[in-house]
């Protein structure tokens, strides 16, 4: 799934940590295999192959991870939206590499018709896309999925303090140790090298970052993220970062790309939907403004430097 994995577990098990991470490592083997587009033999490359031909059958969690794909497609009408797969390649993310020059608004327009998490139909453990060309990309929730998942086989075996980090989505149990809880930095979306605050995390909870730094191409000299706005076609532009702080791992992911793209202006209005979820954002712009929702400011401290930029953000009245 690209990045880094990592597990820590509490103080009280120094020799769990070799077969825990064994364990861990083979479910999130497992789900890339089955998830990722990367892979020419995944299920989710399969389904792209058989767009338009015929339905096919997929495993349990795929068809989890489809299914709630969909539902933060509705969720987020649209701005989240697991068939992005075309749009994704044309900007030159995914296995193809960056294009020369901008997309033509012609080939944008064809590739937005492929676009739409509403046609992909789920039935009894089978997927299908209609249209030939349609294709899933599940980057913005299977990492988060996968953490929930190892999350669950951890507390099974037993194990009541640990974090679990795939690539910057986190989820935890218990504490480091007696009398702390897990503290988890957000990293500053223009200065990689620093941190711009950081949350403090009660048991089971989880926090996932989607930033405009990790991942960008470059076209004749400007920067664009890798998160696309299935509502016009273009990579999404006027947010730096976001984190979500919530009570599973895959909704933390699925929201944080979600409210990457509606930015702060659409923060508002998907916030009256997602009461459960805790949001921070920075915009785009200089100077620096860290915009988060009252329970989230119950977990934050920011830096001392950024302790002015901190602003209140609350579900918009409809
Ligand atoms: P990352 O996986 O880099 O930590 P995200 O969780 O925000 O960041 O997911 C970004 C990935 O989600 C992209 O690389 C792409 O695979 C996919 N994606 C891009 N735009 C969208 C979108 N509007 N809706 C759903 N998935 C998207
Ligand atoms: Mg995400």
């Amino acid at each position: 799934m690209g990045g880094l994995a990592s597990v820590t577990l509490g103080a009280a098990y120094p020799d769990r940590i070799e077969p825990v991470t064994v364990q861990v490592r083979g479910i999130f083997e497992r789900l890339e295999r089955e998830l990722s587009t990367y892979r020419s033999d995944s299920a989710i490359s399969l389904l792209a192959d058989k767009a338009g031909v015929a339905p096919i059958a997929v495993s349990d969690d795929a068809y989890r991870v489809l299914n709630l794909g969909q539902r933060f497609g509705e969720l987020s009408e649209g701005a989240f939206d697991i068939t992005v797969a075309p749009l994704v390649r044309l900007w030159g993310f995914g296995r193809t590499p960056a294009p020369a020059g901008l997309p033509s608004e012609e080939t944008i327009r064809e590739q937005l018709k492929l676009v739409d998490y509403r046609r992909l139909v789920l039935e009894g453990r089978t997927a299908f896309l209609p249209v030939k060309g349609m294709a899933v990309d599940l980057g913005g929730i299977a990492k988060g999925y996968a953490v929930d998942r190892a999350f669950d086989f951890c507390r099974s075996a037993g194990i009541a303090d640990f974090l679990i980090d795939l690539s910057g989505n986190i989820r935890v149990s218990g504490r480091p140790q007696w009398g702390e809880d897990w503290q988890i930095g957000v990293r500053d979306p223009f200065d990689r090298s620093r941190i711009i605050g950081k949350v403090s995390l009660q048991s089971g909870m989880a926090l996932t970052t989607s930033g405009n730094y990790e991942r960008f191409v470059e076209i004749a000299g400007q920067r664009y993220s890798h998160i696309i706005d299935p509502r016009t076609g273009y990579p999404a532009t006027g947010t730096a970062g976001v984190t979500i702080l919530c009570a599973d791992a895959t909704t933390a992911d699925g929201l944080s790309t979600s409210f990457f793209v509606v930015g702060l202006k659409g923060a508002g209005k998907l916030l009256q939907k997602t009461p459960s979820a805790d949001v921070l954002i920075v915009p785009d712009k200089y100077p620096i403004e860290i915009w988060l929702t009252p329970g989230f400011a119950k977990a934050f401290v920011p830096i001392p430097e950024f302790s002015k930029a901190v602003r209140l953000l609350y579900p918009s009245s409809p």
